[in-house]
């Protein structure tokens, strides 16, 4: 199968200053989306995209331009994270995130949020308080009081176009895993001028999903996953296969032992071992190298690097915006 990566389009020739790619989730976007809802996820891409290469541009920290842009993400009802989020069977949301830094290996992981507005802020607060690595339900929400973030009512997450999803799911009795708007989970990877790598995901996850239900974002290893020296990785599409091929930690695990280059490793898990519609991938590895493999009809997808590369994408082509910065 040919490798759905649209960028880097050439090899770069020397490491790169700073490096940073996003997803807004993999899935089975059909081609005939109306072109008002194209230019509008893609306008909202760049946009994010933006704030992170202004970030990056001013030597920030990988570790603060993965939380800013995912929370930038959640910000957007378009996406499935944050308000926007997905429904469960019982009408609520429940929200997962992770972030990992790739100087430390530190990470902070929430599952089953239901009142912080913005769940990568606790994650990241769950890293930064060096005791637990990962909260689950009320108490991740306690724990969000106690830092002082933005706290809201689950309502605050509703949107008509998830709840038309969540109807529809219902109505055909099933965990709606490619429905038109793909699965719309959230990620971030970034090399930063020093060469520190970080990585972030936030999701609602799955429409419909039961109660409880727990998929790969917020698992160390298998949505997310950060280490310096061999690559950041954030995962969308159906977290149990994500979760079962422990695909973020499979990729920095090839690089490390193998020493498979980042485009090699990536391609081969996307591509390979996974099935045809599971998702996809976004990664960076130390010399600012971005790879986005996807296996789905599309994903939402952005990146640019100190070079002036920059793209924005959902489906195969590459689709370049203006070729350059
Ligand atoms: N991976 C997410 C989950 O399974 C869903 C997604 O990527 O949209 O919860």
């Amino acid at each position: 199968m040919e490798l759905k990566t649209a960028f880097p389009r050439t090899r770069k020739p020397r490491t790169l200053e700073w490096a940073c790619a996003i997803h807004g989730g993999a899935g089975a976007i059909p081609l005939t989306t109306p072109e008002e809802t194209v230019k509008r996820y893609r306008e909202a891409l760049a946009g994010i995209l933006a704030g992170g290469i202004e970030l990056l541009s001013d030597g920030a920290a990988a570790i603060e331009v993965v939380e800013a842009l995912v929370t930038a993400f959640e910000d957007n009802e378009l996406f499935n994270a944050g308000r926007g989020a997905v429904y469960t069977s019982d009408a609520r949301h429940e929200l997962d995130a992770a972030i990992m830094d790739g100087l430390t290996g530190r990470s902070g992981s929430v599952a089953g949020v239901r009142r912080v507005r913005n769940p990568v802020r606790l994650a990241r607060a769950v890293l930064d308080s060096h005791d637990h690595m990962f909260y689950a339900g009320e108490g991740a929400d306690r724990f969000a009081e106690t830092r002082g973030l933005d706290l809201v009512e689950n309502g605050y997450f509703d949107t008509a176009h998830r709840y038309r999803a969540l109807c529809e799911a219902r109505g055909h009795g099933t965990v709606l895993l490619d429905h038109d708007q793909g699965y719309g989970t959230v990620g971030a990877v970034v090399r930063d001028r020093t060469g520190n790598l970080a990585a972030a995901t936030s999701t609602g996850g799955m429409t419909n999903k039961a109660p409880g239900r727990v998929g790969d974002t917020p698992l160390i290893g298998a949505g997310t996953y950060a280490a310096n020296g061999l690559a950041a990785v954030s995962a969308t599409g159906r977290g149990e296969a994500f979760m079962r091929h422990m695909v973020a930690y499979d990729l920095c695990a090839r690089i490390r032992y193998c020493g498979t280059a980042l485009e090699d490793a990536a391609h081969d898990i996307v591509m390979n071992e996974m099935k045809a519609g599971d998702g996809g991938i976004i990664a960076v590895d130390h010399a600012g190298t971005i790879v986005m493999p996807f296996n789905s009809p599309g994903m939402y997808r952005a990146a640019a690097d100190s070079s002036g590369d920059l793209i924005v994408a959902i489906w195969d082509s590459p689709e370049p915006t203006s070729g350059t910065r």
